[in-house]
Formats: structure tokens, C-alpha cells, sequence
């Protein structure tokens, strides 16, 4: 028989969430702050909790889809959480997860953190491409996997619970790289009799040819090299800047998304690593926290 569970956060997010659960035939507590939201799903067959203390009493597995960690404090504050399995798809940071696992072990649980890789349309969605990273406690992955790959797909990326954060946050800062450049490159072409329609799938199509670039970094880190397998070295790239810059300037569209990452393009190359890929700009990005 499937898993009850227990969900609290009947938010965007945990109201999709919820609606998979009911969907795949699991019994399913919820609780929301306010009552109303909650409610709404009670006509999909959840069972609404008056509290969340009650909701966690409810069932062993408790998923949280709250809005931040703060709110984590605020809803299981007076929970009893001995003998639960505690699953936190509330994004927060590394230390967040961290936090939270010593939090919860203390209170006699076994702690899962989650980072949801996905919008709430693709909840619920067979072959969406949605799926949730986990980390924390690999017994109680194992127990709930089945339970836990109803909504997305599962990747469960170790036992150090700070870890689903991290992997959720890189690569969502990795996508906001990306979008910041696609805004300047619209921003670029706005001005002129160019249909941002026909612009689209060129940078659609460029963006994708450039993502494999990726392994090539990753190779690079991993063997210590960064003159490896060159195509594009730095200096000449660095050559490029002005072009960048002056063609910003042609458009009259400001250079403030673009002009950090070639300021650390110029600083690299100054340290005398121009026969280098990008990768060594890591370096910087590292020492440049302390
Ligand atoms: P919503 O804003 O729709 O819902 C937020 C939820 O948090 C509500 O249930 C809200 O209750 C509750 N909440 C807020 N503050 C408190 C508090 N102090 N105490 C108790 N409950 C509180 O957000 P989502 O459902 O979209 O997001 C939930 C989580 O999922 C977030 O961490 C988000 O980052 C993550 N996520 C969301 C995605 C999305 O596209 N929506 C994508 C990936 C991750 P109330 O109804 O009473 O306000």
C-alpha cells in the first residue's frame, strides 16, 4: 500500500505537490497557515489539519513546502517530531540544510533536504524533466524513494544534507548567467528593425551550441590544465572586450550585466594566463570571497 504522508505548505508549490500524491493514491495531512488553501485541496481528498503539530502527529513522512527557512521555524515550532522522516523542499542555502538536519536529528528525526528542479506545472508531469535533488539520510531515501519520485523525478546527491541546496543554487546561478545575457542581447538588437521573434531562435540555437562547454570546464578542473584542448584562449578573447564594450555602447544599452565577467576575463589575462580556457577565472571568483 502507497505511503501516507503528511505536507505542510499548501503553497503554488505544495498544492501541486499534494495533487500528484492524491493522484498516485496516497493518503495525504495537510496543513497551511492559512486554513483557506489547504481547504481547497480537501476536495481532492486530502485531510486538512488544524494545526501543524497535529499534521506531523498525523503520519511518519512529513514533507515541508514552505515559502523560506524561516517559515520552517514558525510552522514546526511545538511539533513533535520523534520517529518522523522529515523531507525540506523549502529552498534555502547549504548552511540552511546543514541547520536544519542537526535541528531535526536533535529531535529524534531523520532529515532529507530537497531542491526542487522544477515549476509547478511539471509536478505531477510524467517526463516533465522536473526533478528534486535530495541529500541527508540515505536510509531514509531509500525508504521513501518510491514515494518521493511521484511528483518529479529523485536525484539524490549525498549524504551531506547542505548539498541538494548547493546543487539546486549552482545551477540556478548558472541559469541566471545565461538570462542576464539574453537580456543583453535583446537589449542590443532592440533598437533596430530586427523581430526579437527572429532573433530568438538564432540565440535558442547559439546558447545550446555553447552549453558543451560545460564538459570541457569540468575536464579542465578536474585534470588541473586549463590549456587544455584550447579553441578560444583567453587573450584572444580579452582582445574582444573593447568590441563588447563599444558595441554596448553603439546601442545605447549599458554594459552593467556584462562588464564584471569581462573584468574577470582582463584580470586573468593581466596575471599572465592568456594561453588559458576560462576556467582559471574560477580561481579568482574563489579568492575574491576572502
Ligand atoms: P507560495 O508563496 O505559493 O507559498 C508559500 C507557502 O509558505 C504558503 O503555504 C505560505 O502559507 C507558507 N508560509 C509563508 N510564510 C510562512 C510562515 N511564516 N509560517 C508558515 N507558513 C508560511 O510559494 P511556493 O509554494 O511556490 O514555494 C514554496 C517553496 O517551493 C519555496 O521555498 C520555493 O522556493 C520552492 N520552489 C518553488 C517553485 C515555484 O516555481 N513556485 C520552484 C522551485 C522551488 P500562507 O498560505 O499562509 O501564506
Amino acid at each position: 500500500s502507497r505511503t501516507p504522508l503528511t505536507l505542510l505548505g499548501a503553497g503554488a508549490m505544495g498544492t501541486a505537490l499534494a495533487r500528484a500524491w492524491l493522484a498516485a493514491g496516497h493518503q495525504v495531512t495537510v496543513w497551511n497557515r492559512t486554513p483557506a488553501r489547504a481547504e481547497a485541496l480537501a476536495a481532492d481528498g486530502a485531510t486538512v489539519a488544524r494545526t501543524a503539530a497535529e499534521a506531523v502527529a498525523a503520519h511518519r513522512l512529513v514533507i515541508a513546502c514552505l515559502l523560506d527557512d524561516a517559515s520552517v521555524d514558525d510552522a514546526l515550532d511545538g511539533a513533535d517530531l520523534t520517529g518522523r522522516d522529515l523531507v525540506n523542499l523549502t529552498t534555502g542555502t547549504p548552511a540552511e540544510g546543514r541547520a536544519r538536519a542537526a535541528w531535526a536529528t536533535a529531535r529524534g528525526a531523520r532529515f532529507l533536504d530537497g531542491g526542487i528542479m522544477a515549476v509547478p506545472p511539471m509536478i505531477g508531469v510524467p517526463d516533465s524533466g522536473g526533478y528534486v535533488f535530495y541529500s541527508g539520510s540515505p536510509e531514509a531515501f531509500e525508504e521513501h524513494r518510491d514515494t518521493l519520485a511521484v511528483p518529479a523525478g529523485t536525484r539524490y546527491v549525498g549524504a551531506d544534507p547542505g548539498f541538494a541546496a548547493l546543487h539546486d543554487v549552482a545551477l540556478l546561478s548558472a541559469m541566471n548567467g545565461m538570462f542576464a545575457g539574453m537580456l543583453h542581447a535583446f537589449a542590443l538588437i532592440r533598437r533596430e528593425d530586427i523581430a526579437p521573434k527572429d532573433f530568438a531562435p538564432l540565440l535558442v540555437d547559439w546558447l545550446t551550441a555553447m552549453a558543451p562547454a560545460v564538459h570541457q570546464t569540468a575536464d579542465q578542473l578536474q585534470s588541473g590544465d586549463y590549456t587544455k584542448d584550447v579553441v578560444s584562449n583567453l587573450a584572444m578573447q580579452a582582445a574582444g572586450i573593447p568590441t563588447f564594450l563599444r558595441t554596448a555602447e553603439e546601442q545605447q544599452v549599458s554594459p552593467e550585466l556584462l562588464a564584471p565577467y569581462l573584468e574577470l576575463m582582463r584580470k586573468r589575462v593581466a596575471q599572465g594566463h592568456g594561453d588559458e580556457d576560462g576556467t582559471g577565472m574560477i580561481e579568482l571568483l574563489m579568492e575574491g570571497a576572502h
